[in-house]
């Protein structure tokens, strides 16, 4: 069968995109590789009515929400896409296809960690990157953020609204100009310099054998999203504004992208997009990919007529 749409990646922007269109009583499937962004947290935070679930808990009930309104889900990998006469043919890792009119792309992220030992282990427990999502839960911590770009400075001011205990590590990669310096001064940042060779439960580890003793650790990721996908449809990866990563800009605030038939939602489209967010684009793009059809459909119905 072709689907009305299938969304590939079953994160909160695809479920709730195929929430979306369950509930127009379109035929969706999604595919999904099971691996969502926030996989290594306890819980999700900044999400009204669902403060705290974990990440694992929400895609289950994600799933159970897409199949009440008769969509589907199928565990895997769409490696390839492309356009054929009745729309598109999607490719799996294990070889099946299946086909579609139009295609809901929510494939997300992957976080690239700078290459210091120790973070990898770390990461979403004691090695964070965004005070919305952990903040609150460990404010009043000692909290070092490790430089690998000049981001770190915003980070430095930022996380002080979470803790008077804030030290920023140069890293050799950052040096505050003399009105940076006096903004840490008054923020009451400390500066370390210094290259940090590893991390682990001691403390931070620089070139001159120094520990520094942490709580938790802030580091700011490059979001990529994934490559092969992305190109066999022909989709613009471009580098976000923001110097976080790389992104499929999207046309419109609508998701729809410049590939006809092709929409994004989520952090394929927005790198810096929360879990809330991401699932509000998601539900944006499946009402859009809806009404896209209803206009084909009515076109079709008027040539017939
Ligand atoms: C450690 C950590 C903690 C976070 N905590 C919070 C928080 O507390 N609150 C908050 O609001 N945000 C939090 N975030 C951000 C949150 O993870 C993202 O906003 C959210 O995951 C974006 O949703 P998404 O659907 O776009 O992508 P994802 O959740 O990453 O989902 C994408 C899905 O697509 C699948 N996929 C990828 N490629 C393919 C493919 N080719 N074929 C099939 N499937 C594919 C993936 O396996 C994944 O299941 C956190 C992020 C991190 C890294």
């Amino acid at each position: 069968m072709t689907y009305d749409v299938v969304v590939i990646g079953g994160g909160p922007a695809g479920l709730s995109g195929a929430v979306a269109l369950g509930r127009a009583l379109r035929t969706v499937l999604v595919i999904d590789a099971g691996e969502p962004r926030n996989a290594p947290a306890d819980g999700i935070h900044n999400y009204l009515t669902r403060d705290g679930v974990p990440p694992a808990e929400y895609a289950t009930l994600g799933r159970a929400e897409v199949r009440r309104y008769g969509g589907e889900i199928r565990d895997g990998r769409a490696v390839t896409a492309t356009r054929t006469e009745a729309g598109f043919q999607v490719t799996l890792a294990d070889g099946s296809t299946v086909s579609a009119r139009r295609l809901l792309v929510t494939t997300g992220v992957t976080d690239r960690l700078p290459e210091i030992p120790g973070l990898r282990e770390r990461w979403g427990h004691t090695v964070l990157h965004c005070p919305y999502c952990h903040g609150y839960e460990v404010r009043g911590t000692r909290i070092g953020i490790i430089a690998t770009t000049p981001m770190a400075m915003h980070g430095a001011l930022l996380w002080g609204q979470w803790t008077k205990d804030v030290t920023l590590f140069r890293n050799d990669t950052f040096t505050p100009d003399p009105d940076q310096e006096r903004q840490l001064r008054a923020r009451g940042v400390t500066v370390v310099s210094g290259r940090v060779t590893a991390v682990d439960d001691d403390g931070v580890r620089l070139a001159d054998g120094t520990v520094v003793a942490y709580d938790n650790l802030v580091v700011q990721t490059r979001m990529e999203p994934g490559g092969e996908l992305l190109a066999s449809l022909g989709l613009t990866v471009t580098e976000h504004p923001s110097g976080a990563g790389a992104y499929v800009p999207a046309e419109d605030p609508t998701g729809r992208t410049a590939v006809p038939g092709v929409w994004v939602a989520g952090n394929v489209a927005d790198p810096m997009g929360q879990v809330i967010t991401s699932a509000g684009a998601g539900t944006m793009a499946g009402a859009m990919i809806n009404a896209d059809l209803v206009q084909a459909e009515t076109a079709a119905a008027v040539a017939a007529s």
